[in-house]
């Protein structure tokens, strides 16, 4: 078996003593990934159980048209989703272009003028920047007469919680939680610290509308923020919840409220929830969900798996080899620009579509050094597929994310190495 493997990862160029070194980091993973499936067990039961009490059936896929007037399998899947989030609704769409755009319609449904954003997990996510109006931006909720307010976390990656206690007024309307570190430079956090500091902002005003950016912390855990007293929980279909096959979409659960707050948003106010045809998208949702607790476990053993194998060459990897995982991203800070190429270059190889490009470094707008990206996606842009990314900047970090198998992970951990030692850029 192993000697067979060994001659497919031949046919596929990778040397014998890249396969043995990953192999033999890979034996010592057993535990970590047992534990990584019981998580997944659980989540896996927790969908199935929301799909059979929804009495999901295959009529529910037939999608609708035009103004989407009762569309049962859309409305079956919010009611999956809010079961599976413990929430009490759900929006579910695909009219919701990507997570920033859930995010945004999240927050623009369920503030007024003179309220104001608390974020306090430090800055929030890059896009949210000219949405809540941190960048000046036309549109932004800032132009509308929404201020914003910021508390960092400590050094240590903690929640400030007095700092926060002292930030929040009379005006303060929601607070901002941003679950994933995203590409910052600090711990995620994990559902058990986010009801913490739930828990502080609710003795201050119990009123104040809790909202998690969740993307990329779906199904990592066995709880969701909404298990710990979050209003909103919020995030991406091409992201862990969607497992790959949701084409498009993000979702926003919570309390009923809100969440229809959001819908007059999303469409109009009156119309809400009531329209927004599925155009035949509700089975890739519907199985996208079902997928997604076995997907995100691939993607964290990838994970873990990169990080012990780079530690093990010297690298620094964040997080570490040993640390215990809140999202699916994981950083290796390659320290030289030709090694980001190699490894992207690896990821790239590896993909099942687009295996033949090499991705450059490019001059993307927005960012301030050169960026080089490496995916070979079903979904474009999907960061549940395996992909990668990298600023061309000291100290040369490149992020990495998902897989929707952990055999395609691994393989495209094994061929960023092949890369690197085919370059003469690593030291045995
Ligand atoms: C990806 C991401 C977003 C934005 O999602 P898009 O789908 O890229 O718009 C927001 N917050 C975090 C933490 C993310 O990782």
């Amino acid at each position: 078996m192993k000697d067979m493997l060994k001659d497919y990862y031949r046919s596929l160029n990778v040397d014998e003593k890249v396969f043995e070194y990953c192999n033999s980091v890979e034996e010592k993973l057993k535990d970590r990934f047992a534990a990584i499936d019981a998580v997944s067990e659980l989540n896996q039961l927790k969908v199935l159980k929301a799909m059979q009490d929804n009495r999901l059936s295959e009529a529910h896929f037939a999608g609708s048209s035009g103004y989407g007037y009762t569309d049962d399998g859309r409305d079956a899947l919010e009611r999956i989703y809010a079961d599976v989030f413990h929430t009490e609704d759900a929006l579910v769409r695909t009219q919701i272009v990507c997570g920033t755009h859930a995010l945004c319609t999240a927050m623009f449904g369920n503030l007024r003028p003179g309220d104001e954003i608390l974020a306090i997990a430090g800055k929030p996510y890059d896009t949210l920047d000219e949405i809540i109006g941190i960048r000046e931006s036309r549109g932004s909720l800032a132009e509308y007469g929404v201020t914003y307010a910021q508390v960092d976390l400590l050094p240590n990656g903690d929640f400030d919680i007095d700092g926060i206690k002292n930030a929040i007024n009379s005006r303060t309307r929601l607070v901002e939680i941003q679950r994933s570190k995203g590409y910052a430079v600090r711990k995620t956090l994990s559902v058990q610290q986010i009801g913490e500091a739930i828990k502080a902002v609710k003795s201050v005003n119990p009123d104040i509308i809790c909202m998690v950016d969740n993307c990329y912390g779906e199904f990592v855990q066995d709880i969701e923020p909404s298990d710990v007293g979050a209003d909103l929980v919020v995030g991406s279909l091409i992201k862990n919840p969607g497992g790959g096959l949701a084409p498009i979409g993000g979702y926003i659960c919570g309390k009923k409220e809100y969440v229809e707050n959001a819908s007059y948003r999303l469409t109009t106010p009156g119309l809400g929830k009531e329209v927004g045809a599925s155009l035949g998208n509700t089975k890739a949702l519907t199985q996208g969900l079902f997928m997604a607790p076995t997907v995100t476990a691939s993607a964290l053993k990838g994970a873990i798996f990169a990080a012990n194998v780079y530690e093990g060459l010297g690298f620094k990897a964040v997080p570490d080899s040993t640390e215990d995982r809140y999202d699916i991203i994981q950083a290796v800070e390659l320290q030289t620009p030709e090694r980001v190429v190699a490894f992207c270059e690896g990821i790239q190889a590896a993909a099942p579509v687009d295996s033949y490009v090499r991705p450059e470094p490019w001059d993307m707008p927005g960012y301030d050094s050169p960026v080089i990206m490496a995916a070979g996606a079903f979904v474009s842009g999907s960061s549940i597929e395996l992909s990668a990314d990298a600023p061309m900047r000291p100290p040369y970090a490149v992020y990495f994310q998902g897989g929707l198998t952990y055999p395609h992970a691994k393989y495209g951990i094994i061929m960023s190495l092949q890369k690197m030692v085919e370059k003469n850029l690593i030291v045995w």
